[in-house]
C-alpha cells in the first residue's frame, strides 16, 4: 500500500489528479457507501471508482435479494437448512472451542464450526465469557454511520432519474463531517437514489417508479431520537428533492417504507444502528480489520462486511472466500461431523 501511495487519504489522492470540486466528488464519494469518510479512508478505496470504470457497474435481476435466494437454493440442494427470524443470542464454546449457538427462543444448535455473519462489533455480547484479546488495538472498533432509507412506489415516472443518481447539495464536506466525524444530524443534504426500473422495467409498474433514496445519517451513538426525527427528515429530504428536479414527488407516492438507524439496530442487529459494519479507516483496514478467525475461540470464524477484505457486496462475498481458505488450512483433511454428539467438536477421520 505504501508503494502505491495508497495509505494517504482518499480525498488527497483524488486531489492529486483532479482540481475541479465536482469531479473530485465524483471520484471520491464511493467510500461513503461502505461507511468511509473520503477524507479519512486510505486511498486504496479509490479502487472502487477504478473498478466501476474498468469493469462497469453490475446489477442483479430482481435486485440484490436474488443473490440471497440463489444462495438459499444452493444450500437447500446441498441438504442444508435455513432458519429465518431466528436470532442468535449466544455463541457456545467449551474448552476454548466453539460448539454451537443458542437462539433467542432457547434452542441450542450444536456445530463443528461456527461462522458468524452478523456485525462484528456484537462479538463480545455473543461471547460474554470469552472476551476478545486485542493486544495491538487500544480502542474498540468504530462503527460506521447509518442511513435513512426511503423506499417509494410512485404513480409517476421521474425521467430525470437514472438507474443510479447522486444528488449533492451545498456544503458536501460539512455534510460528510456531520454524519461521520461529528456524529450529528446533517445540516445539508446529499442522497444516492436508486431507480432500478431503468435497467429492469419490471421493477416498477407501467407509468410508475420504484425509488430507493439513501440519506447518510449518524448512527445511534449521536443520541438522536429517530421516532421524532423520522417524519421530519423524510419531509426535509422529499421537499429538497422536489426542488432539485422531482416535482410532485410527494403527491405521487402510492406505497412507502422507511428505514432508520433503529431498523438497522432492531432488525439487522447492528449494535449502533450502523449501516455498513465498521469504518474502513486506516486503523481498521487490511491487517487491522477484524480477522476472519477468532483470536480466542477455536472453530469460530467470521464473514461479512466488517471482516476482511470488507464491505460492499463484492467485498462481503470475498470475505467468505478468505474464511473458506482459512478453514481449509486449519482442517486440511475432510472431517466427520459430530455436530449432534455430546461435544459438537470437529473430528478428523
Ligand atoms: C442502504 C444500503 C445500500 C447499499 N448499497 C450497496 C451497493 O449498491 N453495492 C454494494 O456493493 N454494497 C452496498 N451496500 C453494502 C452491502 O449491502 C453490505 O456491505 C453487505 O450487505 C454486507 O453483508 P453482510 O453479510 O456483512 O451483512 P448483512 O447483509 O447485513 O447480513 C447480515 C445478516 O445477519 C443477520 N444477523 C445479524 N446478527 C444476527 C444474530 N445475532 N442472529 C441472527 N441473525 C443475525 C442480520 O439480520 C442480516 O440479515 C449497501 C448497504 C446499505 C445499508
Amino acid at each position: 500500500m505504501a508503494r502505491l501511495d495508497a495509505i494517504r487519504f482518499l480525498e488527497g489522492w483524488v486531489g492529486k489528479f483532479f482540481k475541479e470540486p465536482h469531479v473530485q466528488q465524483a471520484f471520491g464519494f464511493h467510500s461513503l457507501f461502505i461507511g468511509g469518510d473520503p477524507s479519512r479512508v486510505p486511498a486504496i478505496y479509490s479502487a472502487l471508482a477504478y473498478l466501476q470504470i474498468a469493469d462497469g457497474i453490475w446489477y442483479t435481476e430482481g435486485g440484490v435479494y436474488s443473490i440471497i435466494e440463489s444462495f438459499g437454493k444452493i444450500i437447500a440442494k446441498m441438504g442444508g437448512a435455513i432458519h429465518t427470524n431466528s436470532k442468535v443470542d449466544q455463541i457456545l464454546h467449551r474448552n476454548g472451542r466453539a460448539t454451537g449457538v443458542r437462539t433467542a427462543d432457547g434452542v441450542v444448535h450444536n456445530a463443528d464450526l461456527v461462522i458468524y455473519n452478523g456485525d462484528v462489533t456484537a462479538r463480545n455480547a455473543l461471547l460474554p465469557d470469552a472476551p476478545d484479546a486485542l493486544p495491538w488495538r487500544f480502542r474498540p472498533l468504530r462503527t460506521t454511520m447509518s442511513a435513512h432509507m426511503l423506499y417509494l412506489g410512485t404513480n409517476k415516472k421521474f425521467e430525470k432519474l437514472l438507474h443510479h443518481t447522486l444528488v449533492v447539495g451545498d456544503d458536501y464536506h460539512g455534510f460528510i463531517k456531520d454524519v461521520t466525524r461529528d456524529r450529528r444530524m446533517p445540516r445539508s443534504n446529499a442522497v444516492y437514489i436508486h431507480a432500478p426500473s431503468r435497467t429492469e422495467p419490471a421493477m416498477a409498474p407501467p407509468g410508475g417508479d420504484s425509488i430507493a433514496i439513501l440519506l447518510p445519517v449518524p448512527n445511534l451513538a449521536s443520541g438522536d431520537d429517530w421516532t421524532e426525527a423520522e417524519p421530519r427528515m423524510r419531509d426535509r429530504t422529499l421537499e429538497w428533492l422536489e426542488s432539485w428536479g422531482l416535482p410532485g414527488l410527494r403527491d405521487s407516492i402510492v406505497v412507502e417504507r422507511s428505514w432508520t438507524p433503529l431498523t438497522f439496530r432492531d432488525e439487522l442487529l447492528a449494535p449502533d444502528g450502523n449501516a455498513f459494519a465498521v469504518e474502513p479507516s486506516l486503523q481498521q483496514s487490511a491487517y487491522f480489520r477484524q480477522p476472519n478467525r477468532d483470536r480466542a475461540i477455536a472453530g469460530l470464524y467470521y464473514v461479512g462486511g466488517g471482516t476482511h477484505p470488507g464491505a460492499g457486496m463484492p467485498g462481503a462475498l470475498l470475505t467468505s472466500q478468505v474464511t473458506q481458505d482459512l478453514i481449509r488450512g486449519d482442517y486440511p483433511a475432510p472431517f466427520t461431523s459430530h455436530a449432534t454428539g455430546p461435544t459438537g467438536n470437529l473430528v478428523r477421520p
